[in-house]
């Protein structure tokens, strides 16, 4: 069996990741979520271990000191972070593992796990972008413009990751998603293996 690969998905709030994973996690049954640990609040129907591991300031201050996650960011006031051994033993047992993290993080995973897969989610059009933020409903004109400023700047991130998929018709962008990871898994970089084996069958 070898080893899964680590799998970014990084996406200004409003491109629609997490419907993306919803829908991709129906179709391919190698994936698993890499659930991270968070200082915020629990959103309405977010659950402890699954949707984030909820912690105090002092908790995730102390996994840093013990070594416990791969990397970390501070973001909008709040800890965000991967938790180590998890992603590893995950990993091991040849599960593709997707992180669903920002684009600092991102950047750190690459350096960590240089085989690892960046996939960036762009909206279709900025205009789209804020009229799905406003449909919502829950945010503010301030959020709405904070979230396109941040966007922007999230933006300027896209060409350091190896794929672009636009979400404007989810079906597509699910698809996408999937060809990449499977191409990425028949690629012959990761497939040495495979082909001594077949030299010498
Ligand atoms: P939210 O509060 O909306 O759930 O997440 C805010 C941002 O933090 C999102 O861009 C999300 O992808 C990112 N994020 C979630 N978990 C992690 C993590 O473990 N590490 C990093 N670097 N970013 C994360």
């Amino acid at each position: 069996m070898s080893r899964g690969i680590p799998i970014v998905i990084s996406a200004p709030s409003g491109c629609g990741k997490d419907t993306i994973l919803e829908q991709l996690f129906k179709i391919n049954d190698n994936l698993v979520y890499s659930v991270s640990a968070t200082t915020r609040q629990p959103r309405e129907g977010e659950k402890d271990g699954a949707s984030y591991f909820f912690r105090t300031r002092s908790e995730f201050e102390k996994m840093i000191a013990d070594n416990e996650v791969l990397e970390y960011t501070e973001y909008c006031g709040n800890y965000y972070g991967t938790p180590k051994k998890a992603v590893e033993e995950m990993l091991s047992a040849g599960k593709d593992v997707i992180l669903k993290i920002e684009v600092e993080g991102a950047m750190n995973i690459k350096k960590i796990f240089s085989e690892c897969v960046l996939i960036f989610v762009l909206p279709p059009s900025f205009t789209e972008l804020e009229r799905r933020l406003r449909k919502r409903g829950t945010e503010t004109e301030e959020t709405i413009a904070s979230r396109i400023k941040q966007a922007r700047a999230e933006l300027e991130f896209a060409d350091k990751f190896d794929y672009m998929i636009v979400n404007g018709d989810l079906d597509k962008a699910v698809r996408d998603v999937n060809t990449v990871i499977l191409s990425e898994k028949m690629s012959s970089k990761r497939n040495a293996a495979l082909l001594e084996l077949v030299k010498n069958s």
